[in-house]
């Protein structure tokens, strides 16, 4: 009876509050267990409920230095730690943590990636009292996590990754306010059916075409040709536009996926090496992507090699682009040989990405480049 009222209550408007029900034994008047046994601290029943995944990175890290921004520990303080630094998120949503790892985001896997997001879609998408997920993570490949989870979870409600630039313990660290505004995001009703985005430097920038563009400063996140989604001004989201789906983007799933299949980026270069390519498939590549000069250009040689990889091995090979944006269309990879592949808009983080996903689930050569190409337009 009370979880069919819940669900009438997440169909009208899943962003209402929604209580959950105490346990008789519960001796704590704001922290609980719920039931899938997150620690859930609930201040005020009439705020949304958003469950914060923590992974480690920056945003976790500490340096013996307040002015030190690099050679600090990624990933050393955990998600209480992290919460106890913004006691005011409290006032925008009552929340619940899980630590899925604490490490640098070069250590995040792909095993790691498939725990986020069925964690993700089970604790979340699937708990009518939960509004939205932030995950916190290390920022160097956080728009790969981004990118995955954007294509992963596809239940509507928000889903915002956040990261710091600066250790905690630095003078003006940029964690606790991003993480402020993480949470504020993934509370409001207006961040609903938008996908996954990025939420740092008072920026909310789309997973799908976010990436970082400098190594050092915080103003590090960006959709170069496409913009930002929205801001926020003094912890108030403002988007700019009603929801919208990036052109090509598709839901995929990973309910049934236990691992995901290697996938290699090679970097194009003058007078680059057959070898590197020949490398890649004898070490257990079963998909490659081509961070190509322009648009996928590689010298005529690797070409041929490429061609003999596609045809004898029945390996994909997406050609994206080793420049900060543009496209990789159609038209500028085809030839009667062999089925190239072309990346569209899509970066080289974000086509292995997106090409791991695809093999996991048994796509054919012609599906995969079926589905790459509705990002690229031609
Ligand atoms: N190396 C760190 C990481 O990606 C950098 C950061 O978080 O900004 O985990």
């Amino acid at each position: 009876m009370f979880a069919s009222l819940l669900l009438l209550l997440a169909a009208s408007a899943y962003a209402s509050p929604i209580v959950y029900p105490r346990d008789v034994n519960d001796t704590d008047p704001f922290v609980f267990t719920n039931y899938n046994g997150l620690n859930f601290t609930q201040m005020n029943i009439t705020l949304p409920n958003v469950t914060i995944f923590a992974t480690g990175g920056t945003i976790a890290g500490t340096s013996g230095s307040s002015t030190a921004t690099t050679g600090y520990t990624a990933g050393a303080v955990g998600i209480l730690t992290l919460l106890d630094a913004v006691p005011q998120i409290l006032n925008i949503s009552n929340v619940a943590g899980v630590q899925i790892s604490n490490v640098g985001s070069e250590d995040v896997t792909s095993t790691l990636l498939l725990k986020m997001a069925k964690e993700i879609n089970e604790f979340v998408c699937e708990d009518p009292a939960m509004a939205g997920a932030v995950v916190t993570h290390g920022t160097d490949v956080l728009e790969e996590t981004a990118f995955f989870l954007d294509a992963t979870v596809n239940c509507g409600k928000p889903v915002i990754i956040v990261g710091a630039m600066r250790p905690s313990t630095a003078i003006s660290a940029d964690g606790p306010f991003n993480l402020l505004e993480a949470v504020t995001v993934a509370s409001s009703p207006l961040a609903k059916d938008r996908g996954a985005m990025v939420v740092m430097n008072d920026r909310i920038v789309s997973a799908y075409y976010v990436t970082k563009t400098n190594a050092n400063t915080m103003d590090t996140f960006k959709a170069v040709e496409m913009g930002n989604l929205g801001e926020l001004i003094s912890d108030t989201p403002y988007f700019f536009y009603p929801p919208v789906k990036p052109t090509g983007k598709k839901a995929y799933s990973v309910a049934n996926v236990t691992s995901i299949p290697r996938v290699d980026i090679l970097f194009a270069y003058e007078d680059m090496h057959n070898d590197t390519l020949y490398n890649a498939v004898a070490s257990g590549a079963k998909g490659i992507v081509i961070a190509g000069a322009g648009a996928g250009g590689v010298s005529s040689s690797f070409n041929s090699a490429m061609e003999d990889v596609i045809n004898d091995y029945g390996i994909p090979i997406v050609q994206s682009t080793r420049a900060m944006s543009g496209e990789v269309p159609v038209s500028d990879v085809s030839s009667d040989s062999a089925l190239h592949i072309a990346s569209g808009y899509l970066n080289p983080m974000k086509s292995r990405i997106l090409l791991g996903i695809l093999l996991a689930n048994g796509k054919n050569m012609t599906q995969i480049s079926e589905a790459f190409a509705g990002s690229a337009d031609d």
